[in-house]
């Protein structure tokens, strides 16, 4: 929100600035007081393996409860938070939280099989200081093995203070933590960051899952499979929304899905129904992928 000089060289504000201006200062002043008044909820979508249809993890994605506008997709505050800086308070309320929940899952089902829990993280949390010790801490607070727990980024953050960035990712892969780079391709032309940074799950986005069913170019797709192939990584295809999509991607080799396809992001209390409907030789029955032919 700039001023803009007038030909005097004054600055002056135009109305429609102003308005905007008004506008995210409220939402500013609500977003601090939903932290304080605990209005933010985590609902989680099943990550689910290609292989055998099982759900093998959950994605946490915050939503915002406003008392007025009802529940507020991310999208709609979470840039304003990385903004205003109060994304750093929100996200460790995130991964405290769904840390939390996923031991309760653990603890319900079938421990061995260790349901994973993946949280996205913000380059402006990568920047805390104390990001490493903050997320030991909830580690060892809520009993969550390191082991279960991966942290999702996009390729952005690679990009930004390389060394520092590096040491953060260095010392949280140390703990344990599986790192993800979220949204995969969209981003940047080059992959040399790959061979730089300390990463195991490649995201694929969704507009490139998208493509294997409109007829669109799949060229890439296939690439970014093969890339993850190449580099002994795990591939996560996001949106999957036809079992056609399921289908190719499964066939060059896509090692996990996630998408509305087997279920949209879910309250946490679908989650233990859905681990429950698991069939008796404890595989968990969302849709699996038929066999390739
Ligand atoms: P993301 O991490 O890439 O999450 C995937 C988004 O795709 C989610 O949107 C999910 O609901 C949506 N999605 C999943 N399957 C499908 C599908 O089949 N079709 C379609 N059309 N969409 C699908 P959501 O929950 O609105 O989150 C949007 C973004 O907000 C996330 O994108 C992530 O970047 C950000 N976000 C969410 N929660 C957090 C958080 O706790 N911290 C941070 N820093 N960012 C978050
Ligand atoms: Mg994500
Ligand atoms: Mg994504
Ligand atoms: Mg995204």
């Amino acid at each position: 929100y700039q001023a803009k000089a007038d030909a005097g060289g004054f600055a002056v504000f135009v109305p429609e600035m102003h308005e905007g201006l008004v506008a995210r200062m409220r939402l500013e002043a609500d977003l601090r007081k939903a932290l304080t008044d605990d209005q933010f909820i985590v609902h989680y979508q099943p990550m689910v393996s290609m292989r055998t249809g099982e759900i093998t993890g959950v994605e946490a994605l915050v939503r915002w409860q406003h008392p007025e506008r009802g529940l507020v997709p991310p999208n709609e505050f979470i840039p304003l938070a990385e903004a205003t800086g109060l994304i750093r308070p929100l996200g460790l309320w995130v991964l405290r939280e769904s840390c939390r929940q996923a031991v309760t899952w653990a603890a319900a089902g079938d421990s061995r099989r260790g349901l994973k829990l993946s949280v996205n993280v913000s380059a402006r949390q990568l920047q805390q200081d104390d990001l490493v010790e903050q997320v030991a801490g909830i580690l060892r607070e809520t009993g969550l093995p390191a082991q279960r727990l991966t942290l999702e980024m996009t390729e952005s953050v690679l990009l930004e203070k390389g060394e520092e960035t590096l040491a953060t990712l260095t010392a949280l892969r140390d703990l344990g933590i599986r790192l993800a780079i979220d949204d995969f391709g969209t981003g940047y032309s080059s992959l040399s960051y790959l061979h730089s940074f300390p990463v195991d799950i490649l995201k694929i986005d969704r507009s490139f899952v998208e493509r294997l069913s409109t007829g669109g170019d799949t060229a890439l797709i296939s690439t970014i499979l093969r890339l993850g192939q190449t580099m002994k990584l795990e591939t996560v295809a996001e949106g999957i929304e036809h079992p056609q999509e399921l289908l190719l991607l499964r066939r060059q080799g896509c090692t996990t899905g996630q998408g509305y396809h087997f279920s949209p992001p879910v309250p946490a209390a679908r989650i233990e129904e859905l681990l429950a409907e698991a069939s008796p030789d404890g595989r968990r029955s969302v849709p699996a992928p038929r066999p390739a032919t």
